[in-house]
């Protein structure tokens, strides 16, 4: 029997030629990467780890203010290199570091090539050439706010349902009255501009093909049932100040808190996925680890989502992250059921070893059409380099246990990477992207 390592290096080229369809990216536009080139701090998940590593406070804004001090940022940044290259999201930036700017060690030096680099390095069109070219990705789903152009390997997920389901005091529910141009007095007022403002940027924006929820950031992803009274009960409480507002007010927005108004949120959520289910849309859950430090991790577990995708069973659900660290869970939710389905995106530099061991175990127990194989998570076109570089190793170190055990052949092991890279997104968000001849 073939040794892991030989199977590997037999499987690696292979997946490597395969294309590529990118789940979920935050790409920012060429016209805004043009405008206000990033620096060196925007790269990957740098940020996060350098507070995980005990960044002081100072610090931390030094680098949220890099554009008006990069020297500060660029400090920063190197006095924590040596402790954060070695993780997941450092070892895909030095991915990057060297197969995208030829750089091999991260210095004072270098540092200063790579902030030109990345100042100079997209021009108008330059996207085709490093989607289509460079990484073989074919189609990609965004989730970015703004209404900017991007041309048509792009397509959509909507995140845009979160304003309402987090509106906790009259200031906010002013500005979404703004925003969706109605007058909101009451949970269905509220329900009803949400639907028609999701309609309407459905039918304006291109390509939309999801609905992105990620609450897991704010609050627990349990959404209970509740009746259109309970939700009107919270909502009353955005109206319950002891003094009036409006928005000239001088006398500040009471905000309320998560317990206050549950009921009203999950009726939101609840609608939103209803929306789904009539327009179609595929339904995206952050599950797992929340970008950042800090957060309450057990918000985000994918358990707590088994009411929303058995009550919506006509929905089609992609959880996040491989769910990390609740993996088993995850896998088991696509195991469960048929309606959802399990999307590696951000996962294979979260922690490249927990991937590689959970995809041999989920591929025991999860059928192959429901797996995501890669999306990058990530702003800068140039990081994608390094995290996707990483994930073709996960999948071909995953694939190679499976062969060089005897579970798989390698035209089974192969024929699994293409659905996971490229077949099953572009079934489940009905891209009808054609697979290039190989
Ligand atoms: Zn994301």
């Amino acid at each position: 029997m073939a040794s892991t390592e030989t199977v590997f290096e037999r499987l690696r080229p292979e997946i490597g030629q395969m294309p590529v369809i990118d789940s979920h990216e935050h790409t920012r536009s060429e016209r805004e990467r043009i405008e206000t080139p990033p620096g060196p701090d925007q790269l990957g998940y740098l940020g996060c780890d350098l507070c995980a590593a005990g960044a002081s406070w100072r610090e931390s804004e030094a680098l949220e203010n890099a554009a008006d001090d990069p020297v500060a940022a660029h400090d920063v940044i190197l006095k924590y290199w040596p402790v954060i290259r070695t993780t997941g999201y450092g070892r895909s930036i030095e991915r990057t570091l060297r197969g995208v700017f030829g750089i091999e060690r991260l210095d004072r030096q270098s540092y200063d090539e790579l902030a030109t680099g990345l100042r100079d390095g997209i021009t108008g069109g330059s996207y085709e050439h490093w989607f289509r070219d460079k990484y073989n990705i074919r189609a990609v789903v965004l989730d970015v706010d703004g209404d900017e152009d991007y041309s048509p390997l792009f397509f959509r997920g909507l995140r845009h349902a979160t304003f309402f389901v987090l509106c906790d005091s009259r200031h906010e529910l002013e500005e979404l009255e703004r925003r969706t141009d109605s007058s909101i007095h009451s949970a269905a007022q509220m329900r009803d501009a949400m639907w028609s403002y999701l309609e309407r940027l459905t039918k304006e924006k291109p390509g939309v093909v999801a609905l992105k929820n990620n609450l897991a950031y704010n609050r627990s992803i349990a959404f209970e049932r509740t009746t259109l009274a309970g939700a009107d009960r919270a909502f009353n409480l955005l109206f319950a100040d002891k003094y009036a507002r409006h928005a000239q007010s001088w006398i500040p927005s009471h905000h309320r808190s998560y317990d206050e108004l549950a009921a009203l949120q999950n009726f939101l959520v609840h609608e939103s996925v209803r929306f789904a289910e009539e327009h179609k849309l595929v339904y995206q859950f952050h599950t797992g680890l929340q970008a950042g430090y800090t957060n309450r991790i057990t918000d985000s577990r994918p358990t707590h989502l088994i009411n929303l995708v058995s009550e919506y069973h006509k929905v089609k659900f992609v959880l996040f992250h491989g769910g990390f660290p609740y993996g088993r869970e995850w896998g088991v939710m696509g195991k469960n059921f048929p309606n959802v389905y399990l999307d590696l995106c951000w996962m294979h530099i979260i922690s490249p070893s927990t991937t590689v061991r959970m995809l041999d175990e989920w591929l025991d127990y999860v059928p192959s059409n429901k797996i995501f194989g890669f999306g990058g998570d990530l702003k800068l076109v140039e990081s994608i380099y390094g995290h996707l570089e990483m994930a073709r190793d996960n999948i071909a170190r995953a694939l190679a246990r499976k062969v060089s055990r005897g579970d798989y052949d390698t035209a089974t092991a192969l024929s699994i990477a293409r659905r996971i890279l490229f077949d099953n997104p572009n079934d489940v968000f009905g891209l009808g992207i054609e697979a290039p001849l190989s």
